[in-house]
């Protein structure tokens, strides 16, 4: 059943989820429409679950083992040596998109001046999230091919 938030959220809708790379039942990941570095992408529920707190025990376990697995790919197919994690939970924390997201950021050594520099830009890229995606720029050419490399990477894996 769809409720209000679900009818508005950009998540929630068949565009968004389509541009997965990475899919399984309960959960997609999908390149950001406007990374901060090459590789940032998001691991989002399908269900419209707006806080980690509303996640079960499962769900939680299976939101981290599905974002680990993001991770992986995306350390492999952007030669990244690290990466940072970031999930704002709430208005407070920055959250823009009221459906529970964690963003995945691919780090290289020297990419940003100083190795914290990432996060201003994430909390930017917060405020243009809800803005992008529901402008339905997927359309994109060049970010069609970017997802369309990270699905061959992934192609082993399921439900893609
Ligand atoms: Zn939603």
């Amino acid at each position: 059943m769809e409720g209000p938030d679900e009818l508005q959220c950009p998540f929630c809708t068949a565009e968004f989820t389509e541009s997965a790379f990475l899919a399984d039942n309960n959960f997609v990941a999908v390149y950001n429409i406007a990374p901060i570095l090459p590789g940032h992408s998001l691991v989002v529920p399908r269900r419209h679950a707006e806080s980690l707190m509303d996640l079960s025990a499962n769900e939680v376990s299976g939101f981290f083992g599905f974002a680990r697995e993001a991770t992986r790919q995306l350390l492999k197919a952007f030669n990244g040596d690290g990466f940072d994690w970031s999930l704002q939970e709430k208005e407070s924390a920055g959250q823009t998109v009221a459906h529970l997201h964690l963003h995945i950021v691919i780090r290289r050594k020297g990419d940003l001046e100083e190795t914290g520099d990432w996060y201003p830009l994430v909390e930017q890229s917060e405020n243009t999230l809800l803005d992008s995606f529901s402008r339905k720029k997927l359309d994109n050419e060049e970010y069609r091919l970017i997802t369309n490399r990270l699905r061959k990477m992934v192609s082993g894996g399921k439900n893609l």
